[in-house]
């Protein structure tokens, strides 16, 4: 699509723009008495209007109905759960039995690493990006050292090229071949949160298989921004957390997703609890743990239903909107987020997120050659939300949910302005 930095040239978009009706079903945060140019998804995804009514009809049912709640009302309890199962399959291209809600992301990669990461002394090393993010470095380092071995000999982290932000897929590839003999996993992000890499799922995961190891995908930026094929891409497993694309909320309840060749493998060890024992005979309270088949196999206790519900209002929106269409819509508001970037000062800024759509989602990750500090806080002296991460990058996700080409276009303006520095609070 060819784009111009006018602003009649957005609105245009906006208007020709199916989904535009979506932006009305989010609630946002003002700055000095002005709606924000929220483009933070990445990091809190905004609050759906009707949050608050998912939530209030879960304390109703707590307070008309008490423990009878589990088995009655509009959604009742015990089966919370499955509610999210068909929207979650949809954006993760996986199927409903293959993936649950529940718990934490960090916790929930602990448990799956209870299955899918079992060292012995010739096949124990984990192979991963370089520069992941800091709970997936914590959550690697000791899990090897729970296992005995050495962080430093076990873990193999993929750097870039000299010169270069992101990896080559190429070399990844080649370093999984080159570690075949003694890789127990590969486990990467789907989308890298500091440079906005979308990996290539598919290739990696067969990398993973070619070598003897299984390969595990952290989703935390990937789910509800790019198209997912999880399960025809043969991934082990994956998890993510709901709180950044998928909008439910501050530290609201995470997902897993295991592939049905191994959810069907009742053996495969792990940590059992309640909620992942048999349905059929969770209530008999009898010794001997039967695990559900699939991911709710890995569950371990009763759902976070007050949580939870926010998780549900957030996923009916995708429902509506259809994953493919968000991201058919995606990668033009990208596109052109990327266009008013350069028009604002190409010579000051560079892009390092990679430049073709299919190696990306929403986020652009921009390092800003000059003062970027000042042109951080001059953007939010002026309303605009992005993310700083040192030393010297701006996160910039354009959200195709609820942010419009107009907002990208608004941000160009502040954008050139704080590059040249020019005092122009007042021009929009
Ligand atoms: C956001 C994020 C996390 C956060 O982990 P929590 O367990 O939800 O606190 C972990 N990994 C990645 C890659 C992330 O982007």
């Amino acid at each position: 699509m060819e784009y111009f930095n006018t602003l009649e040239f957005a609105q245009s978009l906006d208007e020709a723009d199916p989904l535009s009706y979506l932006r009305d079903e989010f609630l946002f945060p003002e700055i000095n008495g002005k709606t924000a140019l929220y483009f933070t998804g990445n990091s809190l995804g905004l609050q759906p209007i009707k949050t608050g009514e998912y939530i209030n009809e879960e304390l109703e049912s707590w307070k008309q109905l008490g423990v009878e709640g589990h088995f009655k009302g509009k959604r009742p309890w015990f089966h919370y759960h499955k509610f999210s199962k068909e929207t979650l399959s949809k954006i993760t291209g996986a199927k409903p039995g293959e993936v649950v809600a529940m718990n934490n992301l960090t916790t929930n990669l602990h448990l799956l690493m209870v299955s899918f990461y079992r060292p012995d002394t010739s096949r124990y090393k984990i192979i991963m990006e370089g520069g992941a993010f800091p709970s997936d470095m914590y959550l690697v380092e000791t899990q090897v050292r729970y296992h005995g071995f050495d962080p430093g000999d076990a873990i193999i982290e993929i750097k870039p090229r000299e010169g270069e932000y992101c990896l080559r897929n190429e070399d990844i590839i080649d370093i999984i071949r080159q570690n075949a003999e003694s890789t127990a996993l590969v486990l990467f992000s789907g989308v890298q949160y500091y440079t906005g890499q979308f990996f290539n799922i598919q290739a990696i995961a067969r990398a993973a298989h070619d070598a003897g190891a299984y390969a595990g995908f952290d989703l935390a930026h990937a789910v509800g921004n790019v198209t997912l094929n999880l399960h025809d891409d043969e991934v082990d497993f994956a998890a993510w957390c709901s709180y950044k694309y998928l909008n439910s909320g501050p530290g609201n309840t995470a997902g897993i997703f295991v592939h049905e060749n191994h959810g069907r493998r009742t053996g495969l060890p792990r940590f059992g609890g309640w909620w992942g024992h048999d349905e059929q005979k969770r209530f008999m309270m009898e010794k001997g743990f039967i695990p559900m088949e699939g991911a709710d196999g890995w569950q371990l206790s009763n759902v976070n239903v007050l949580s939870t519900a926010a998780h549900l209002a957030s996923l009916a929106i995708f429902d509506k909107a259809g994953i493919k269409h968000l991201r058919a819509k995606s990668v033009n508001l990208t596109g052109f987020l990327a266009f008013i970037i350069n028009e604002a000062g190409s010579d000051q800024i560079s892009i390092i997120t990679p430049a073709n759509p299919e190696e990306r989602g929403c986020q652009l990750s921009l390092v800003i050659h000059q003062n970027a500090k000042d042109v951080f806080d001059y953007l939010t002296r002026n309303g605009v939300v992005v993310d700083w991460r040192e030393p010297d990058v701006i996160r910039v996700a354009a959200v195709p949910l609820y942010n419009t080409y107009e907002d990208v276009y608004r941000f160009g303006v502040l954008l050139r302005n704080a590059l040249t520095l020019l005092p122009a609070e007042d021009e929009l």
